[in-house]
């Protein structure tokens, strides 16, 4: 970087100071290293300290085993959905569309992640896919964004593209019975690239997890077209 653009950078960060994505206080105040968040916001967002089984949500005892739940799945949750500040960075990013907070939940992931200390070094990230009526009112996939954030930040290979959503989720908020959703969601992925599937270390990343059906069906879609082992990554649980 030349000595002038360093300078253009600094006038540049005077006149029109970024602002924190959670809170919107100036972050020239602050000596940050995050570049989104202020740090009394960063420090305000909890990382969990374990990873979970899908099926039954509950937390595991020891991650450090690494051990698969049988007739389940390994779930990582990096937060609760219940921390306010995670819904709300959350939201802005899925409905107020600022790309740049993909990039802090992404940070937030691999915060999580370091922090169970897990061998993750054959895996691949596959994020989970939205309808693409839904992805071109939104105009891009929120978990799509935010792993190739992560991809970057911990040099891990990503899939896009193999695994496809066929069905739409306009009406799955209606929906309040489980049972329902689970029959309505049966089918909704597709892998369409068995090549890039078979035979590998998937993680599914996907920004929230609530009832789990869309996880736990995107996971059962990945082990059809014959991964070796498949575990989901979520930003938030509820
Ligand atoms: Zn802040």
């Amino acid at each position: 970087m030349s000595a002038l653009t360093k300078l253009f950078g600094r006038a540049r960060k005077i006149l029109f100071p970024p602002a924190c994505l959670a809170c919107g206080r100036n972050l020239f105040a602050f000596d940050d290293k995050h570049p989104f968040l202020c740090s009394p916001c960063e420090g305000e967002i909890q990382i969990l300290p374990t990873l979970f089984d899908g099926i039954s949500k509950k937390r595991l005892p020891d991650n450090r085993r690494f051990e698969y739940p049988k007739d389940s799945y390994l779930l990582g949750a990096a937060a609760s959905y219940s921390q306010s500040i995670v819904k709300d960075l959350i939201w802005k990013m899925k409905y107020r569309r600022q790309k740049a907070t993909a990039q802090t939940l992404a940070m937030v992931l691999a915060k999580y992640l370091r922090s169970l200390d897990l061998d993750l070094s054959d895996f691949f990230l596959v994020p989970l896919p939205i309808y693409y009526k839904r992805k071109r009112a939104r105009g891009f996939n929120q978990a799509e964004l935010i792993t190739r954030h992560l991809s970057h930040i911990l040099q891990m290979p990503m899939i896009i593209g193999a695994l496809k959503r066929v069905k739409g989720a306009e009406s799955q908020t209606q929906r309040k019975n489980i049972f329902d959703r689970k029959r309505y969601l049966r089918n909704a992925f597709m892998v369409s690239a068995p090549a890039y599937i078979r035979g590998k270390r998937i993680i599914l990343l996907d920004d929230v997890f609530t009832t789990g059906s869309t996880m736990n069906e995107a996971v059962k879609t990945i082990r059809e077209a014959g991964a070796s082992e498949v575990m989901g990554l979520v930003v938030a649980k509820a």
